[in-house]
């Protein structure tokens, strides 16, 4: 019997001995299990953070960078240098030959397609062909919106130029004479291109008090449309070489007459001829 109870009290203590231990374990990894999970939280919260940005800010980085940079460079570019239009300046018989006191015409050069702008007016003024036909167009369009334009001016031959640049220069002086479109071989007209435009009245007639006049507005508003630039603005004077001019408009044709005007620039800039 002593045995038997022996051995019972030995299983008895083995038994609470390994529900001992047992107890201790689970206490034991009863904290250790939480920690444990927080490295794999860790872990992949770690993976998972790295991951997104590691996708999303490098793929949105690049993406905004080369878009804004090249978008920003090209658009600021063309508008101080624009691409130059393939457009013919120099010919003299081209629409759109530049001509200024750098770009000179030959003293016998004389346009072979003149004729007179069938247009009322007391001093009847020819053109080339073509720009005759857009100033008839234009004239009849601004009679059509209440404007009645009156032609001052068309072509001038070198002669005719030459007679009234001595004038100027005896009224005027040579500094002031300079900064007016009369400089033979250097004006428009004896292209047979340009015209110098007013009021019917003929009030504000070659004066900057034109810009006063609704014609004047007309003509900012339409001219393109028919062909003509303002070819010498207030505040292009450096550029041009001539005062502001806003009676003076120079036929380029349609589409060019466009492209400057949305442009903004003179001639000389859009042509990359500043020089
Ligand atoms: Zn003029």
């Amino acid at each position: 019997m002593n045995r038997s109870v022996k051995k019972k009290i030995t299983v008895i203590a083995v038994l609470s001995c390994l529900i001992l231990l047992g107890l201790a374990y689970l206490k034991f990894f009863g904290k250790v299990k939480p920690s444990a999970p927080v490295r794999p939280t860790a872990s992949a919260t770690a993976s998972a953070v790295p991951e997104t940005p590691a996708a999303e800010t490098p793929s949105e980085t690049p993406e905004e960078t080369p878009e804004a940079t090249p978008e920003t460079t090209p658009e600021s570019t063309p508008v101080p240098t624009p691409a130059v239009p393939d457009a013919d300046i120099t010919s003299d018989d081209s629409m759109t030959r530049l001509l200024n006191k750098t770009y000179t015409v030959s003293s016998s050069y004389a346009p072979q397609d003149l004729r007179t702008v069938n247009v009322r007016s007391d001093h009847p003024q020819m053109m080339r062909s073509e720009a005759a036909d857009a100033m008839e167009k234009m004239i009849g369009a601004a009679l059509n919106d209440g404007i009645t334009l009156k032609l001052i001016s068309g072509y001038r031959s070198y002669r005719e130029q030459t007679s009234l640049y001595n004038t100027y220069l005896y009224r005027y002086g040579k500094e002031k004479t300079s900064l007016m479109d009369a400089t033979p071989g250097a004006s428009e007209h004896q292209l047979g291109l340009a015209a110098d435009l007013g009021n019917w009245s003929g009030y504000c007639d070659l004066n900057t008090c034109f810009t006063g006049y609704p014609t004047y507005t007309w003509l900012q508003d339409h001219a393109h449309e028919y062909g003509f630039i303002e070819r010498y603005p207030t505040g292009k004077e450096n550029i041009t070489g001539i005062m502001g001019s806003p009676w003076h408009w120079r036929y380029v044709g349609v589409e060019e007459a466009g492209r400057i005007k949305a442009s903004g620039l003179t001639m000389e800039e859009y042509y990359g001829k500043t020089n």
